[in-house]
């Protein structure tokens, strides 16, 4: 039963779903659990509280890395455990809990074509400005804020193997995707360069312990953000329109193109915004939360 239970150190197992290849974590240490990000089907999120329960351990937190549908699944399947999450969180909530109850019933409704379970969102039970300690015996997660992908966003870090969880960056399968700012990615990013960081998962794609790889993706990721922000100032300079911005822009090279046709465009219309660019209407990531009511 272990099967889709990968192994990353002694503490650590990664499950991925079946949606988005979005990875949930599971930290267990002599008798106590954590649980980053659990989701995203029932099925799946029975299968991880299955796995905890033949280790004879207790869940005591579900961490929370930011406040995107596809990672809230897991709190309302695996009700009375204390959620963490950044400080930030509830503001992100509070600005689009109508999309996000959305976005959960447009997926719900695809998936199995009947009606949506109501879902509550998550409230968390302990939030945190920089960071917070989150102790297994023998080891010591930071939560460790870091906006960019989303205002609320976090990373786990434990220093003896190296271990970060890194929410929704450094995929393989991602590109970067700035829903916060620039300015707050592009820091964070330089934030982690000075980690050892011997094993990475992110929040989708695969998890890996090759250190090579790992800088790799740090420096695609920080080299693509910055080709982004120099390719946009430069046609705000020169008094391009929003089009013309993204036309001049549009290409830079990133991860697998044709899984997201959106996700550049609204990088570049992003950092358009953030260096003055003036342009009408619903631009950039906010086009992320415009899904519609379905009827079921
Ligand atoms: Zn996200």
């Amino acid at each position: 039963m272990d099967a889709p239970f990968r192994q990353l150190t002694p503490y650590a197992w990664v499950a991925q779903s079946c949606i988005y290849a979005t990875n949930s974590g599971i930290l267990i240490g002599n008798g106590k659990a954590y649980l980053v990000d659990p989701g995203i089907t029932p099925a799946e999120l029975e299968r991880i509280a299955a796995f905890v329960a033949t280790r004879q351990a207790v869940i005591r937190g579900i961490v929370l890395t930011h406040a995107h549908w596809d990672h809230l699944l897991g709190p309302a399947k695996l009700p009375g455990i204390p959620v963490i999450a950044h400080a930030e969180y509830a503001a992100v909530v509070a600005a689009h809990h109508d999309d996000l109850v959305r976005q959960i019933a447009a997926w719900q409704l695809g998936e199995r074509t009947e009606c949506p379970d109501v879902y509550a969102l998550p409230s968390p039970d302990m939030t945190f400005d920089d960071h917070i300690h989150i102790h297994l015996p023998g080891y010591c997660l930071s939560a460790i804020a870091a906006p960019g992908h989303a205002p609320d966003a976090l990373v786990l870090y434990e220093p003896v193997a190296g271990f970060l969880w890194a929410g929704d960056m450094l995929s393989d399968v991602e590109v970067p995707m700035v829903m916060d700012t620039f300015h707050h990615y592009r820091q964070t990013l330089e934030q982690l360069v000075h980690l050892d960081i011997r094993v990475l998962v992110p929040g989708h794609g695969a998890a890996t312990a090759d250190g090579t790889e790992i800088r790799a993706r740090i420096e695609h990721d920080r080299a693509y953000l910055a080709s982004v922000e120099k390719c946009v100032a430069s046609a705000v300079d020169q008094g391009a329109s929003l089009s013309e911005t993204v036309a001049r822009c549009g290409n830079i090279g990133f991860v697998q193109p044709d899984n997201y046709p959106n996700a550049h465009r609204w990088n570049i219309e992003q950092a358009y915004l953030e260096v003055g660019g003036s342009a009408s209407g619903t631009i950039g990531w906010a086009q992320d939360w415009l899904v519609e009511e379905m009827e079921c």
